[in-house]
């Protein structure tokens, strides 16, 4: 199995083959690690200046912003916009970016656009295109997110993501490049026990300083590690990175149990780009620097610590600009500072929500954290899964620690009783376990109701799964598509 030694890989390969594409990543890096370190108040002055210069291109460059902001904006003697004011703009929406996708572009764009899409396999597909300058933004976020745990770039890393069995010449240029990266792939797929066995004598030989991928099939891995697998050499490992879904306090703790290091969560798009990462003081924290984050409820701002739609704008999209981007996941920004020291805001986010919902009778939609936060705050409940049927009754299945309180189901019930009201059965059990899938994500909500009563735009039930990927490189571009 071949390994570059890091030296090489991180001070040759990796800024030859940024700069050989045209992206200025690793100049990106560098501002950012000074960045992250400055107080919440030259943070917000930062991100202000950079979204008027955003704003003030899109209004020039871009026809679709220059006719829908216009009218919001005062005109200055050379005829240019003068003043915007950023919550007065109409919002993102993913219809916007299918109906206008040609007027979203900056005509003039130097350098190449490259077109991207999510949601292939399920729902809607989205497309859209990136530029360098984003490219190399979201690529300088992961780096220096990954150095927060001591891992560089150029350090072994081992992707536990989704890739075809069958690999085209593409896929194989491509595995030969993630070679150089030191990164190495494995299918998370095929999750059968041999597999596993042959995963355990990658990791062994491998020695990755750190792992990626999605919670659930980390975890699964993990426990059939711990169960079949003599005791692991954690060797050089450093953290193990979660994206995608709700990592649950099990999945967290059987990994920290398997490999002895911090895990962390990051939280991102393939089109809002890389938005927030755990820090090693457990706090998720906004890419300041790279992307604006704001909390909406409907169309009104939500109030700090409120929950409500992330709603994004990519400080470096020039080539075709996400301003106030709906991204259909719920979360919140939490007050305070961290005790990290870094500046970034903090905040909570939850992928991929919004179809993964609770219907209620009288055609009202609420979206999944509502109850999840009610078991989430249970004390000992340790896992949950809630399955509306289609008679709108919550089946609600929970595993529960040895310790949890005799009453503990007694109080779900009536917590969630509070959220739905009275028109919706709740049901209450426990299990000893909630069973997962081989791959695709956990979804600790599901609704069998038919989305006659959802509010626009909710089309579809299903959670976006995985599309395929075929690289580490695109795992990294997926990274929660
Ligand atoms: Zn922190």
């Amino acid at each position: 199995m071949m390994s570059v030694p890091y030296l090489l890989s991180r001070h040759l390969l990796c800024p030859l083959h940024e700069r050989v594409l045209g992206r200025r990543t690793f100049a990106r890096l560098r501002q950012i690690e000074r960045e992250q370190w400055r107080s919440p108040v030259e943070v917000r002055l930062l991100q202000m200046r950079r979204l008027r210069s955003l704003l003030r291109h899109a209004v020039q460059h871009v026809p679709f912003y220059a006719s829908r902001y216009r009218p919001a904006s005062s005109v200055g003697r050379d005829g240019e916009p003068e003043r915007l004011n950023l919550r007065a703009l109409p919002t993102l929406s993913k219809q916007d970016i299918r109906a206008h996708a040609d007027e979203l572009i900056w005509p003039e764009s130097p350098g190449r656009l490259r077109p991207y899409s999510t949601g292939g396999s399920s729902g809607d597909p989205l497309h859209f295109f990136i530029d360098r300058p984003r490219q190399a933004s979201d690529a300088a976020a992961r780096i220096l997110t990954h150095r927060w745990f001591g891992v560089d770039a150029g350090r072994r890393e081992l992707f536990l993501w989704g890739c075809p069995i069958e690999l085209t010449r593409t896929d194989r240029l491509r595995a030969w490049r993630d070679g150089l990266f030191n990164h190495r792939l494995l299918s998370a797929f095929d999750l059968s026990r041999e597999r596993m066995r042959e995963y355990a004598e990658v990791f062994r030989r491998f020695r990755p300083r750190c792992l990626f991928g999605y919670p659930s099939t980390l975890s699964r891995w993990a426990e059939h590690l711990m169960t079949h697998e003599a005791a692991m050499p954690t060797g050089d490992l450093r953290a193990v990175f979660v994206t995608g879904e709700v990592c649950d306090p099990v999945q967290r703790r059987t990994l920290e149990r398997c490999f002895r290091v911090p895990v962390a969560d990051g939280y991102g798009s393939r089109e809002a780009g890389f938005i927030a990462h755990q820090c090693p003081a457990g706090s998720m924290h906004v890419i300041a620097s790279e992307v604006f984050v704001e909390v909406m409820d409907g169309d009104r701002p939500a109030r700090e610590g409120e929950f409500g739609e992330i709603v994004v704008t990519h400080l470096h999209a020039l080539g075709m600009p996400f301003i106030r981007y709906r991204t259909g996941d719920f979360g919140r920004l939490l007050p305070g500072r961290c005790p990290c020291g870094r500046g970034w805001p903090r905040m909570d986010a939850v992928q991929g929500r919004r179809t993964d919902g609770i219907h209620l009778p009288d055609g009202r939609f609420m979206h999944g954290l509502a109850v999840i936060y009610v078991l989430r705050e249970t004390p000992g409940v340790e896992q949950f899964q809630v399955r509306q049927t289609s008679d709108f009754a919550l089946e609600v299945r929970v595993v529960t620690s040895d310790g949890a309180a005799s009453d503990v189901l007694g109080r779900i019930e009536s917590g969630l009783r509070r959220v739905v009201g009275d028109q919706v059965p709740v049901r209450v059990r426990r299990t000893p376990t909630i069973e997962r899938a081989a791959s695709g994500k956990h979804r600790p909500v599901l609704s069998d109701v038919e989305s006659g009563g959802a509010r626009p735009g909710q089309s579809s039930h299903r959670a976006p799964r995985p599309a395929v990927a075929v690289g580490a490189d695109a795992a990294f571009e997926e990274v929660i598509a």
